[in-house]
């Protein structure tokens, strides 16, 4: 711990494009003589992509097919980089395990992430850890693979962030032997928290992406405005802590200056406080165990002046409902809930559906059929697939 770094850490983003990854590159800006970027990935918006490679000069660039690749390569060598430009997951697993890589920021959106997450993992890297849909479908895999590897796994997430900074350092022996009674899982409730109910029938796209108090990407934005990203936070939290669902107690806290708690036997409850920007869980889990400057402005307590704690209310957001059961249920059935939510969610983007049919859906997808047990990440891409299938039916079976 402690003392100069001898030489730049190699730093893969997988989906530099995102608003993760883009906060990622602020912070690695800050401390060139820490970290240089090793490659960078983007899905859409490609030409962000050719402006971020020209600033970061990373040694690979991965795009999604071979047309975007020729475009992307033959710009970067008219500008005089050596930068190589990979295809699809392939080249997204490639760069995530790269012998010469020391940190993945797994930073892609929805199940697109698992493949090359799990390479990163597989590969024994250091795993910082925000596509949480990546451990909401495969948990158990997942987490047998970051045991077998060696890989260091570092929570992302700001609520996650949170909890693994509240948590003594070894708290892999089970939080019953460190002590720990409860997780207090902090929701800020999104946009929708008071809008009557009657209106939520009619609320858009840009009504539910103007979050409060966080500026994120579209899915997870609608996530939040549903509580179905606390209800994927809740499956998450389980796996990384090793937590029954029933330990984990969502509590909403509209300032999100809270970032999670953990609530300990002797009555202690610790919290990690901070100003909502996710350059600090970036920064910490980048410099870890080490502490490194975020960019982030003190947090200023008398501004604040007050906290507020609410218990969720399941009629408004029946997705936290919904994930809670899946969580219980086990197996295959967190994997259909995310993908039945991906569908329900661009959907709802495209505005085919409205506001609370994303929750019928996914009652709907996993009423279906009973959750399988999960042997392999075979079991889940197919309970993905079918998930995916389940929830198209419904959207034609209502004409949308
Ligand atoms: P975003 O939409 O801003 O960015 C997503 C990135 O993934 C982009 O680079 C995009 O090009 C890439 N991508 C999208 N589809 C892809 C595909 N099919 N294949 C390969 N790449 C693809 O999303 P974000 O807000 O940065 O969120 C990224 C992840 O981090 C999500 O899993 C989200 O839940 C998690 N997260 C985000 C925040 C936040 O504040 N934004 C907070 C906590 C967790
Ligand atoms: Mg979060």
């Amino acid at each position: 711990m402690g003392g100069a770094v001898s030489r730049p850490q190699q730093i893969t983003v997988l989906g530099a494009t995102g608003s993760i990854g883009l906060s990622t590159l602020d912070v690695i800006s800050r401390h060139p003589e820490r970290y240089r970027v090793f490659a960078l990935s983007g899905f859409a918006r490609l030409a962000e992509l050719e402006a971020l490679c020209l600033l970061y000069r990373p040694r690979y660039a991965v795009v999604p097919g071979a047309e975007a690749a020729r475009h992307l390569q033959g710009g970067l060598l008219a500008a005089g980089l050596t930068t190589r430009v990979l295809v699809g997951v392939a080249g997204l697993c490639e760069v995530a395990a790269h012998p010469e890589v020391d940190a993945v920021m797994a930073a892609i959106v929805g199940a697109a992430g698992l493949k090359p997450t799990l390479a990163a993992v597989e590969a024994g890297k250091k795993v910082l850890l925000a596509n949480k849909e990546a451990l909401v479908m495969s948990g158990a895999l997942f987490m047998q693979a970051v045991r077998k590897s060696g890989a260091v796994l570092l929570p992302i997430d700001s609520e996650h962030n949170a909890i693994f900074q509240c948590l003594p350092t070894d708290y892999a022996r089970g939080l019953a032997a460190v002590g720990v009674r409860r997780i207090l899982l902090t929701a800020s409730g999104g946009p929708f928290r008071e809008t009557p109910l009657a209106e939520l029938e009619q609320v858009s796209p840009e009504q539910a992406c103007a979050h409060p108090n966080w500026s994120m990407g579209r899915k997870i934005s609608v996530d939040s405005a549903s509580m179905m990203n606390k209800g994927l936070e809740l499956i998450e939290a389980c796996w990384l802590f090793d937590a029954r669902p029933a330990q984990v107690e969502v509590v909403i806290h509209p300032q999100s200056v809270i970032h999670s708690l953990v609530d300990y036997v002797d009555g202690s409850v610790l919290a990690q406080l901070g100003n909502p920007d996710m350059r600090t869980p970036i920064s910490h889990a980048l410099a870890w165990p080490e502490r490194i400057d975020s960019g982030v402005a003190p947090l200023n307590l008398f501004s604040i002046a007050r906290l507020d704690f609410l218990p969720p209310d399941e009629l408004r957001f029946p997705c936290l409902r919904l994930a809670r059961q899946a969580a219980e249920a086990g197996g295959t059935a967190p994997a259909m809930l995310n993908a039945a939510n991906e569908v329900a969610v661009a959907a709802f983007l495209e505005r085919r559906i409205r506001f609370p049919e994303i929750a019928s859906i996914i009652d709907a997808v996993l009423n279906f059929e009973p959750a399988a047990v999960v042997e392999s990440l075979d079991v889940v891409l197919a309970a993905d697939s079918r998930a995916r299938a389940l929830a198209e039916q419904w959207l034609n079976r209502h004409g949308r």
